[in-house]
């Protein structure tokens, strides 16, 4: 047939061809209120969840008020919850089909890049006082000087007693932070070294004082004053500190980003972006066929090793408790796994108009065109990833249609252009189907993290469709 008339040459575009739906254009009056509200929901997951710790509390606190009861506790009820040494949370709503069915699965993790304290981090230098950090996941380390930093966490003392901490949320409270070096001598010290060179792991110290103790004659009476004002405070000494987890994370709270309202700015949106979808979708989802899992993981940052992570036994823990109270064996667990299905829920990079150059920009997610998928992830062809199968995908895009989630598909940057790793492939030596399904955001892994709240929302409304689906 020749094409020749321009409306038939239209339809024909329209039918054939992939268009990007920007989300803003697609929603009504209503959804549109729906997503500015789930914004501010979201803004305030991050101030209460700025640890893994934090997070797990809240996730903990919010199922509870909804009647999750306790898994591990071995109570019993439709909605269930299953806590792991404090880092790791899984979430747990019954279906109605039996778990040899198979399993529904939304994988975030909870943890973010953020300096960590070292074991003996008290210090002073030249009459301040200050506290020794290792850097936790992939920062780019000029990013955390200068700028007012919180401390987040606990210290646990030898008898088993704890202290949780956090110091420089409230307006009232005082802050920390490094420096930086001022510019008029930075020539040789910084400017003319590359980026890499130019900013040190080893000098990222928290400045935390400057009072002394006693007279001259004291010894290192600025850290004496510290110590003595941590045992007046919290009853804790210097080796106490060797058994703490405090971590310094950007002060102050999420914010609505741009005069129209229409984006959140905040810290540690990398992964909880995912996290709090899941979370909400987990609390939302009612009746669904399949048992759903919200899984919330502690250390993807930093390779997911270690036991509060994805490569842990939670999961695995999780399926047989749920196989025993069904009557099944739990010998089952390999069945239910192999035929479930999951969306490991993670963020993605989107478009960064001022760095073209490293997006392949049909292929990349752009900001307000809802929830992004990557097929795969990785780097150097595809090393390190798992590849979704294409029925997958065919599945997850009809499950989307069905729902009206407003989803987009793409890769993290150009090919070799660097690349990054997801909990996708821990998840999938259990023989499920999945596939990297989360919020696009800017400036990734930086103190002040940007994601469109049309995004955030289509993240939620994927994963409650895709709990919700058959
Ligand atoms: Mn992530
Ligand atoms: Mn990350």
């Amino acid at each position: 047939m020749e094409v020749q008339d321009k409306d038939e040459l239209k339809q024909l575009q329209d039918r054939l061809a992939v268009s990007a739906k920007l989300v803003w254009d697609r929603v009504d009056a209503a959804e549109r209120a729906a997503i500015f509200a789930y914004g501010d929901h979201y803004k305030t997951f991050l101030d209460r969840a700025k640890t893994e710790r934090e997070a797990v509390t809240e996730i903990e606190r919010q199922a509870k008020a909804l009647g999750f009861v306790d898994l591990a506790q071995k109570q019993s009820g439709p909605r269930a919850f299953y806590s792991y040494k404090h880092k790791a949370i899984v979430l747990v709503v019954q279906g109605r089909r039996p778990l040899t069915e198979g399993l529904r699965l939304v994988a975030a993790h909870i943890d973010s890049p953020r300096l960590d304290l070292k074991q003996y981090p008290l210090y002073e230098d030249t009459d301040l006082a200050f506290l020794k950090t290792h850097y936790y996941g992939g920062i780019k380390k000029y990013q955390w000087l200068a700028r007012p930093l919180a401390l987040h966490g606990v210290v646990m003392k030898a008898d088993g007693s704890s202290v949780t901490l956090t110091i420089g949320e409230d307006p009232a409270d005082p802050v920390f932070t490094v420096l930086d070096l001022l510019p008029h001598l930075a020539r040789k010290a910084q400017m003319d070294k590359k980026v890499t060179d130019a900013f040190e792991g080893e000098k990222l110290n928290l400045l935390v004082g400057s009072l002394p103790l006693g007279d001259s004659e004291t010894k290192e009476r600025f850290k004496l004053h510290l110590l003595k004002l941590l045992a007046d405070r919290y009853g804790i000494d210097e080796e106490d500190l060797v058994s703490a987890e405090l971590e310094a994370v950007p002060a102050g709270p999420a914010r609505d980003l741009g005069w129209d309202r229409s984006l959140v700015g905040g810290y540690g949106q990398d992964d909880r972006a995912c996290a709090y979808a899941a979370l909400a979708a987990s609390l939302d989802v009612q009746d669904p066929e399949h048992t759903c899992l919200a899984l919330f993981y502690d250390k993807e940052e930093i390779g997911s090793d270690g036991n509060t992570s994805a490569k842990n036994c939670l999961l695995d823990e999780v399926v047989e408790t749920l196989l025993e109270r069904q009557g099944e064996s739990p010998q089952a667990r390999r069945r239910v796994l192999m035929a479930s299905k999951a969306l490991s829920a993670d963020v993605t990079g989107g478009i960064d108009p001022d760095y073209p150059e490293v997006h392949e920009k049909r292929n990349a997610a752009k900001l307000g065109y809802g929830v992004g998928f990557h097929k795969y992830g990785g780097s150097g062809g595809k090393y390190s990833t798992s590849d979704a199968n294409a029925e997958y995908v065919a599945w997850i895009r009809r499950i989307f249609q069905e729902h009206g989630v407003i989803w987009q598909a793409g890769e993290l940057g150009k090919v070799d252009e660097g690349g990054g790793g997801t909990i996708a492939k821990f998840l999938a030596v259990h023989g499920l189907e999945i596939i990297d399904c989360g919020t696009p955001l800017l400036s990734m892994h930086s103190p002040f993290e940007v994601a469109s709240k049309a995004d955030l929302y289509m993240t939620f409304k994927a994963y409650r469709a895709f709990f919700q689906a058959g």
